[in-house]
């Protein structure tokens, strides 16, 4: 009856039980690699064809994967395969128009965030996902849950014949838009927000050189901030750069102002000059690619009785501005592991456990990406806030035990994102009032302001 999940000396037992996952993405695969680790019968279901058969012709998202994404994956013994598909990055490179390319380290030495594609992750976690036992149906859409009895209905379309599957219990892993979430939302006191922002993004392509290298430093996430848009490169293992053109829907330099090959050309030549020698790819990607909205999206309850439970973006989906979307999901599996080892078979507790340790940690990185949104598009050529950063740049190299930019404790540590988050508004009440101080502008790293930063910190 009972399994033992010898996982790193893990002895876990739980009663095996027949679980269907909704949804082959990331999150997905990875849970199904935990659930079977812990004896349960998998079956994850996909709308969509089995992505391992797909070409992707250029247009896939890299993703920034991080601490904790590396730490859900390490449980499970999956990380070292992923790194060899992933490319450490130590720093920023600012690519700011009239100024040479300038370099800012993320964090400490030895820390980087990864860059890796998304689908290429995601065929590598189906592969590990189906060695671990579980199994895969695709272009099979479920169009319902029956809450109370873990029942799945899949078809060909809303209205045609559907068929019927039994489980015990139904994970919902099926992305922001989930159908599972949807059929939760008609429930009475279901909380559900979803917000949209006017900024859209497109996928862009810079190739590799001849001899398969890459064109800029690949050890680094650059940048081109323009303030109300940028463009941002991520390598690929191949020698290719993903970019990503973040750009507002509406107004004076917008999607809609760009709407032929000359207005793209002016575009890129205006705006992004060093780029200037990859302008017919970006061009070309520009027309071929889509344009695609960001969204936040917040519920609650993620769960109901010991039968369903929301896992990833169907939870809590985030403008991708913080890099921590996928990090988060499978933070939330990693919780959710753990919860699963204090109560055995107790699901119902697991679920409502689960949902009331996640809810504030999600509520929080939705905050901070928001956050990171503003900052990015509005405050980035602010002279206030480039000195304020500048002045707690400094004093963290100075007192590293003492000032932890949030970055660093979300990015770099497993910290919960509302401590961070807590942590970070402290420390922008502080910044507010040493930026008050005369003079601060002459005088930001004279031993007064450090002075004062001290006695601030302790009150
Ligand atoms: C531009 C951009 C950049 C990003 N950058 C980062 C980053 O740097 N770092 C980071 O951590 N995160 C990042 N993210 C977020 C990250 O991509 C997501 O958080 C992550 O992919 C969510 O995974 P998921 O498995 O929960 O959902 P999804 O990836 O959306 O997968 C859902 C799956 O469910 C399937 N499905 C949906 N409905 C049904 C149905 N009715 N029946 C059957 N199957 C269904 C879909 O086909 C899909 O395969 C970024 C996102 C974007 C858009």
């Amino acid at each position: 009856m009972s399994i033992l999940d010898t996982y790193n000396g893990d002895t876990m037992k739980q009663t095996p039980k027949r679980i269907a996952i909704i949804g082959s993405g990331l999150v997905g695969s990875l849970l199904a690699i935990y659930l079977k680790k812990l004896g349960h019968d998998i079956t994850v279901f996909d709308r969509r064809p089995d992505i391992r058969t797909i070409e992707f012709s250029g247009r896939s998202i890299n993703l920034a994967m991080s601490n904790r994404g590396w730490r859900a994956l390490e449980q499970v013994g999956v990380a070292q395969e992923v790194r060899q598909i992933a490319i450490p990055l130590d720093k920023r490179a600012m690519h700011v128009n009239d100024k040479p390319v300038y370099f800012q380290k993320y964090g400490k030495a030895g820390e980087a965030i990864w860059s890796i594609s998304r689908g290429i992750l995601n065929r590598k976690m189906i592969d590990m996902a189906e060695a671990a036992g579980a199994i895969f149906i695709f272009n099979e859409k479920v169009w319902d849950v029956d809450l109370p009895t873990a029942k799945i209905y899949t078809g060909k379309s809303e209205k045609s014949k559907w068929i019927s599957y039994q489980y015990d219990i139904v994970f919902g892993c099926d992305g922001a838009f989930s159908r599972v979430r949807h059929k939760m939302q008609r429930r009475s006191r279901f909380d559900y927000s979803q917000d949209f922002i006017d900024v859209g993004y497109k996928e862009l392509t810079i190739p590799p050189n001849k001899d398969g290298s890459h064109k800029l430093d690949k050890h680094s996430f650059h940048i081109w901030p323009r303030g109300k848009f940028m463009l941002i490169a991520m390598p690929n293992i191949d020698g290719s750069f993903t970019c990503t053109l973040f750009l507002p829907f509406e107004g004076e330099v917008s999607f809609e102002k760009i709407t032929n090959k000359q207005e793209a050309k002016h575009f890129f030549k205006t705006y992004f000059p060093n780029v200037s020698k990859e302008i017919e790819n970006l061009i070309s990607d520009f027309f071929k690619n889509p344009t695609s909205a960001m969204v936040t999206m917040k519920c609650f309850p993620w769960s109901y009785w010991d039968k369903v439970a929301l896992v990833g973006d169907s939870a809590h989906a985030v403008v991708p501005f913080y890099g921590q979307g996928m990090n988060a999901g499978f933070e939330d599996i990693f919780m959710l592991n753990e919860i699963i080892h204090e109560h055995g078979d107790d699901w119902e507790t697991i679920f409502t456990e689960y949902q009331k340790k996640r809810k504030p940690n999600a509520d929080a990185i939705a905050e901070l990406s928001y956050r990171n949104f503003v900052e990015m598009s509005s405050k980035t050529a602010n002279p206030k806030f480039l000195l304020q950063k500048k002045i707690e740049k400094w004093f963290a190299d100075k007192y590293p035990e003492k000032w932890i930019p949030v970055y660093s404790r979300v990015t770099f540590s497993h910290q919960p994102y509302a401590e961070a988050l807590a942590i970070g508004d402290a420390q922008e009440k502080i910044m507010q009032q040493i930026l008050q101080m005369p003079n601060i502008e002459q005088e930001w790293d004279s031993p007064t302001v450090e002075k004062e930063m001290l006695r601030l910190l302790q009150g």
